[in-house]
């Protein structure tokens, strides 16, 4: 029960590594707050002990305000959302550009201006607090090919959080972000399915995967609830690469 007596928001928490991480933090003690965009995809977890769900658009800063205003302090906050862009930089239009930059780091600058200030408070009085931003492997870690909106915002990610966790260190607040490999999730599932040959796409994807395989939501959750827990109190700035050895 590494996460007892703490309250965790997760954004993007509806599918994939966010519902998944919703859960694990629930069964490690947390109350957790998951939120999404869609209420259909929240309405699975609403049952589910020590989790309340609550819809969230990420790039809207009136929502994500009242919510912080209508919610207790956070010990944990887990900045998950995100979006995939497809394509080198010859195809990327700024309306791509913009909507990844948007949804994978200003969302996170957002959550963050809203909740740091109730984080810190908990850092004062239960000595810790912590943030963890979803990064990539693509990122500053590696480039990969069709993926320059991609790389460069998750690249950003890793820059905003040692900013971050540079501002706050004295104060008990950590930041650190997460950089997964290749995740079985609904949305690379619709990025196999998309492709003009999908069988050969999953091959792909497995192919860059030096453990021969894609990585399962499972194999994420106990790095979050590390990073989310004191655990790992003396970890902060870092890109914490779960990648099954893709960037050896
Ligand atoms: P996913 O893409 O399957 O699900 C994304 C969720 O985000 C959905 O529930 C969707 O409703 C929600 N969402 C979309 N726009 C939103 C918004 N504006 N506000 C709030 N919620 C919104 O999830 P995933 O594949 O688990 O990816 C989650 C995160 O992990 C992303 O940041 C992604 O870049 C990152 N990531 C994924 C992989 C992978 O291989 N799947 C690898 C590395 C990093």
């Amino acid at each position: 029960m590494v996460l007892k007596n703490k309250t965790i928001l997760i954004t993007a928490a509806g599918q994939g590594i966010g519902a998944a991480s919703a859960r694990a933090c629930a069964a490690a003690g947390a109350q957790v707050i998951a939120t999404d965009l869609d209420a259909g995809l929240l309405a699975a977890l609403g049952d589910e002990p020590n989790i309340q769900t609550r819809v969230l658009d990420v790039t809207d800063q009136g929502a994500i305000d009242a919510l912080a205003a209508d919610l207790p302090d956070l010990d944990g906050l887990f900045n998950c959302a995100g979006v995939v862009h497809h394509g080198t930089v010859l195809e990327l239009t700024d309306a791509d550009w913009n909507f990844a930059l948007d949804l994978n780091v200003t969302s996170m600058v957002r959550m963050c201006r809203a909740f740091v200030p109730g984080l810190l408070r908990r850092a004062k009085s239960e000595g810790s607090a912590a943030i963890l931003n979803m990064s990539s492997m693509a990122s500053s870690e590696k480039g990969f090919i069709n993926r320059t909106a991609y790389g460069a915002t998750k690249a950003a990610v890793i820059g905003l959080t040692k900013a971050i966790a540079a501002d706050f260190v004295a104060r008990n607040l950590r930041c650190n972000a997460l950089c997964p490999g290749t995740v079985d999730t609904p949305s690379l599932r619709g990025r196999i399915a998309s492709a003009p040959d999908p069988v050969q796409a999953e091959k792909d994807f497995i192919a860059r995967q030096p453990m021969g395989r894609l990585a399962t939501v499972d194999d994420l959750t106990p790095t979050v609830v590390h990073l989310l827990s004191d655990g790992s109190r003396f970890v902060t700035g870092q890109a914490v690469l779960v990648d099954g050895g893709v960037t050896i």
